[in-house]
């Protein structure tokens, strides 16, 4: 089995971020990704709020992290982590290809959008239901779809389908999906990707791994960053800043 100093999962913002200090510090590091490297802002078309930079789309922002964290020594690979278990403080990491045996982990896993109640995807019936305009609107271009939602995500996922599509309906979370919308378009919010470490680490009501800005988890040598930690603000920022901070904690663990 395979082993190293510490094992990242998820390759978004805050996890390639960790990536990179782990890499500088020498560490042995190899960080999982379940999809695309980057995260939930690959699909962003412009971020205005990243310092340094006027206006950049998410995926070449990401790409330009993911490839510093290679060349700072972080080993990438694209496989699903399906289990984390722990025994006599060694960590032993199961994805959907090998199993890996570290002494610490950095859980950085976001977000994913919210699914659809029971009821309403039936009423979608066998209709396509996608999560993400810019993906996927330039597929029913000239046909009518509906957004499900209410929020600032629905509003903008309407403006982006309404240059493409003949007509956009629009309703609430709880409504059935209209007969003559031939699309779906969800934008209901989002929820932590936190199932996989569930019984290892305390989580908040709705899901959040409770950590302060110190990344320390109710688990010894695990570490979490990013959306999926509870906290104020979810930004590439934040999660950046919660990279380097969990590997930070990281480190003193493993001196200690
Ligand atoms: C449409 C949109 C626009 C946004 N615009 C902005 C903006 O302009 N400015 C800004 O600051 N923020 C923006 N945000 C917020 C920002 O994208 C997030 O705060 C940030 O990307 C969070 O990074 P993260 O690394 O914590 O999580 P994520 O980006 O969610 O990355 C987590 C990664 O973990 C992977 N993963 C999950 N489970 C597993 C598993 N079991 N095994 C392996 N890998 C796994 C996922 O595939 C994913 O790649 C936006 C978000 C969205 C959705």
């Amino acid at each position: 089995m395979k082993e190293y100093d510490i094992i990242i999962v998820g390759a978004g913002m805050a996890g390639l971020t960790a990536g990179i200090y782990a890499g500088r510090a020498g560490k042995k590091v190899l960080i999982l990704e379940s999809g695309a490297v980057g995260g939930q802002i690959v699909n962003a078309l412009v971020v205005e709020n990243w310092p340094g930079e006027l206006k950049v789309s998410g995926k070449d922002l990401m790409e330009g992290v993911s490839r510093q964290a290679a060349n700072c020594g972080a080993e990438i690979k694209y496989e699903e982590t399906v289990n984390i278990s722990e025994k006599e403080g060694l960590f032993t990491v199961t994805t959907d290809e090998e199993e890996y045996e570290c002494k610490t982990v950095i859980v950085a896993t976001g977000t994913k959008p919210r699914k659809m109640s029971e009821k309403q995807t039936l009423s979608a019936g066998s209709r396509p239901i996608s999560y993400c305009a810019t993906c996927d609107g330039a597929l029913y271009k000239d046909k009518v779809v509906v957004v499900v939602g209410s929020g600032n995500t629905a509003k903008h996922e309407i403006k982006y389908l309404e240059e493409i599509c003949k007509k956009v309906l629009h309703i609430h979370h709880d409504e059935p999906i209209p007969e003559e919308a031939e699309a779906v378009f969800v934008a209901i919010g989002r929820v932590p990707s936190t199932d996989l470490v569930k019984n290892l680490v305390e989580l908040d009501s709705d899901g959040y791994i409770v950590a302060d800005e110190d990344c320390v988890t109710s688990c010894p040598g695990m570490f979490v960053a990013g959306d999926c930690r509870t906290k104020s603000v979810r930004q590439l920022v934040t999660a950046s800043s919660d990279g380097a901070v969990a590997v930070n904690a990281a480190l003193d663990y493993l001196e200690r």
